[in-house]
């Protein structure tokens, strides 16, 4: 399984527009952080994106993403969703003879699926055809879990229910078989603020956790840094990651905030646009 960090930034991104802090003037590659997105790659090619901010378009293109076969969202704010035209390539791509057509699948939670409904109602209207917009089939998600979960070839996936504010959200779990005794999973817990015991169960030893950490400063609807910590102890994941970050502090001084308040043990680093981790494939 590959992962791609396509951006691990907050709903602004960094630099934010108009800003002269230090963080945004930065000219390090690990500063600029675009809306926050992740894409996971099976060892048999199959190709997921969780979220498609308004940075999708330059994601994909320096991910070279030229197969998708899912898309999952966390939920339906700006900075999720609102790159999702730019999926009318990879479902012009699905749908290569009308004899053959097939939507690209859209998988999220019935709020989040009405609310794309909703503010993208060309995309379900019958009236405006002419290969101008994307062809989606939405599918609720909160049918899969940890005994039923969502396969797609060679990934398992499920939804990880998260409270983001007095939202209900999804974090996401994709897992893949490497042998009959050992399975590599991906928790992506961005946006939340609150994670309860059911949902920390579902990842707990996730060979890696990408968490919501915004700044150091509390908010009302992300995790900061100390309890992003917190949560990334109970979780127990092999590798930690954080994500969604704001410009309060630059990736080496994050680095050196989670130095002076973890041991080594728990092998959490902030994630950074660009980053590529591979976990082991399948013999
Ligand atoms: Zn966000
Ligand atoms: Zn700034
Ligand atoms: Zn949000």
């Amino acid at each position: 399984m590959e992962i791609f960090f396509a951006g691990t930034g907050t709903s602004h991104g960094v630099p934010v527009i108009g800003c002269t802090c230090p963080v945004c003037t930065s000219e390090t590659a690990e500063d600029k952080r675009t809306r926050s997105s992740i894409f996971v790659k099976g060892s048999g090619g199959t190709s997921i994106v969780i979220d498609t901010g308004p940075d999708f378009r330059e994601q994909a293109l320096r991910a070279k993403l030229n197969k998708l076969d899912a898309v999952l969202y966390t939920h339906s704010h700006a900075d999720h969703l609102h790159g999702i035209d730019d999926l009318r390539i990879f479902s012009h791509k699905s749908r290569c003879c009308k004899t053959n057509e097939k939507p690209l699948h859209i998988y999220s939670n019935a709020k989040t699926l009405n609310d794309i409904q909703v503010r993208f109602d060309y995309i379900f209207s019958p009236v405006k055809e002419g290969g101008g917009k994307p062809y989606l089939e939405l599918i609720d998600a909160s049918i899969f879990s940890t005994e039923h979960p969502l396969c797609i070839a060679e990934l398992e996936i499920i939804p990880v229910p998260l409270l983001h504010g007095h939202s209900e959200v999804y974090g996401w779990k994709i897992s893949e078989k490497v042998s009959v005794d050992k399975t590599y999973s991906l928790a992506y817990l961005t946006d939340c603020n609150f994670i309860s015991e059911q949902s920390i169960e579902l990842v707990r030893g996730a060979d890696i956790l990408v968490i919501d950490a915004l700044r150091k400063r509390p908010h009302s609807t992300h995790l900061n840094f100390e309890e992003s910590i917190v949560y990334a102890q109970k979780i127990g994941a092999k590798r930690s990651f954080f994500t969604h970050i704001c410009h309060d502090f630059s990736h080496s001084q994050i680095k050196a905030f989670l130095a002076s308040h973890t041991d080594g043990s728990l092998n959490i680093e902030p994630a950074y646009d660009g980053l590529v981790l591979n976990t082991p494939c399948a013999p």
